[in-house]
């Protein structure tokens, strides 16, 4: 049954490709740096789709036992970590912020492979917890603010003394306050450079909105691979164009509507409340 149905898939696919669909080439890799939000990449990947090496799936992917480099039967398992900076929603005139979403999952490699990825990875940085630091301006504002609180705590101790202790206390709390989000949302220059290997499979952040299932968007450098993985999720695979994902949105609609609705009552009562009140009800006083 199911191997019929991913024929099905595979000639709708290759019909779609020959009727030269309107489906536009998505490059996951390259969004991953930055530039687009959760809607755009949902936008671009839905764009994009039927392409062979693009994946959909929800929940947790099971990965097919065969090495996501050379394809051989494989055993071993890496886990394979990737960021992808993402920015928040805004308005068109404002910046948006960008975060990283950093994820990784275990997939199947033969030994050979991962002994040539690991001649690949770069070692990290020893500046790389300056570097993370001074990812943004907060970092350097709060090494600034601690080194302050340094000068009370000298003045603290040997012999002990409370006050610049108390006082000391203070600009440490602000400077731990400014560089936590700053090392959090800097994670993703923790990771290694992907090596050629690691290329092999692009993936996205979840991609669902309001009343959808889980899911993600997973990119293949090879298009057998792809089809291995179409393979080994075929029961959870995700289509945005499913009666599941149609539901989904006009469930989305009905609550935006509804939400409009209230607003718009809202600011109905105001209106009429001010208009009485500055308006109609001096009037009739004859004021
Ligand atoms: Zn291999």
């Amino acid at each position: 049954m199911s191997g019929a149905t991913s024929s099905l898939n595979c000639g709708a696919e290759v019909l779609a490709r020959t009727l030269g669909s309107v489906s536009q080439p998505i490059d996951l890799r390259s969004m991953a740096t930055g530039g687009a939000s959760i809607r755009g990449i949902r936008q671009a990947v839905k764009q994009a789709m039927p392409d062979p090496n693009l994946v959909l799936v929800q929940a947790t992917p099971a990965f097919p036992r065969i090495c996501l480099n050379c394809e051989k039967p494989a055993s071993v398992t890496l886990k394979l970590g990737k960021s992808f900076l993402v920015d928040s929603e805004h308005d068109s005139d404002s910046v948006a912020d960008t975060f990283p979403i950093v994820e990784s999952f275990e997939v199947f490699i033969c030994p050979s492979c991962l002994a040539q990825r690991s001649g690949e990875l770069t070692q990290p940085s020893p500046w790389l917890p300056i570097r993370r630091l001074m990812s943004h301006a907060n970092g350097f504002a709060g090494l600034v603010v601690i080194a302050i609180s340094s000068l009370f705590f000298k003045e603290a101790f040997f012999p002990f003394k409370l006050a610049p202790l108390i006082m000391g206390l203070l600009p440490l709390s602000i400077g731990i306050w400014l560089i936590r989000p700053v090392w959090q949302n800097s994670l993703h220059l923790i990771l290694p450079k992907p090596t050629l290997i690691d290329r092999a499979i692009e993936f996205t952040p979840a991609l669902n909105l309001d009343h959808e299932p889980y899911w993600r968007a997973y990119q293949f450098r090879s298009t057998s691979y792809a089809d291995s993985f179409r393979q080994a999720n075929i029961h959870h695979l995700w289509d945005t164009k499913s009666p599941d994902a149609q539901r989904a949105a006009k469930l989305r609609k009905a609550e935006s509507n509804r939400s409009n609705w209230i607003v718009g009552i809202i600011v109905g009562l105001v209106l009429a409340w001010s208009l009485w009140s500055e308006l109609i009800s001096p009037f009739l006083n004859g004021e």
